[in-house]
């Protein structure tokens, strides 16, 4: 989804090495994103631009943040998601391709606060038309990545399993061994 893979953009080494970066702070990250959700770039953004950028972000964490401890979203983040929202107004249309027709919509802007009203959109869409008591933040202490739990049995406690859910079975299982080890050394003494 857009807003997911957006909120990748504030990155923490999973591995747990503390290194962590800003990916709007990369050109080439944010072309990327654009790219694979065939949303035109417009360019490097501005610092206002940038800020907003994460000011959205931002909102959109502590609504996450909120609802996984099954609190209500605080009304400044829903305001903000607004504030997104309405930076990128739009119309309906409704298109048609072989008896086929679909309500397309087209942005009346171009530039940052479209894309801007697209995440906050396809954010908005998990609220509104999903289940937001699939939000997860991912369980590894050292990732904390946000998405949706999309598992039947809503069991997904990582972002990932090949990369931090097996991380963190490793840990569990040295810890284990510590803990053996370290029961082992006291029975001896
Ligand atoms: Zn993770």
């Amino acid at each position: 989804m857009l807003w997911d893979d957006f909120m990748k953009s504030d990155y923490h080494d999973w591995r747990g090495s503390g290194h962590s970066e800003d990916r709007l702070d990369k050109p080439g990250w944010l072309e990327q994103w654009l790219a694979i959700h065939n949303l035109p770039y417009p360019g490097t953004p501005s610092a206002k631009e940038l800020d907003d950028l994460r000011w959205l972000r931002g909102h959109m964490l502590r609504i996450v943040q909120k609802l996984t401890v099954h609190e209500s979203a605080a009304p400044a983040d829903l305001e903000g998601l607004n504030r997104a929202l309405s930076g990128g107004p739009m119309f309906l249309r409704i298109a048609e391709s072989d008896a086929d027709y679909r309500l397309e919509s087209i942005p009346l802007r171009a530039g940052w606060s479209r894309i801007g009203a697209e995440v906050a959109a396809s954010f908005g869409r998990i609220l509104t038309e999903c289940e937001p008591s699939r939000l997860r933040i991912c369980e590894n202490p050292d990732c904390m990545a946000v998405y949706y739990d999309e598992t039947r049995n809503r069991s997904k406690r990582f972002c990932d399993d090949k990369a931090c859910g097996n991380l963190m079975k490793v840990r569990r299982f040295r810890a284990r061994q510590k803990a053996a080890k370290t029961g082992v050394t006291t029975s001896e003494s």
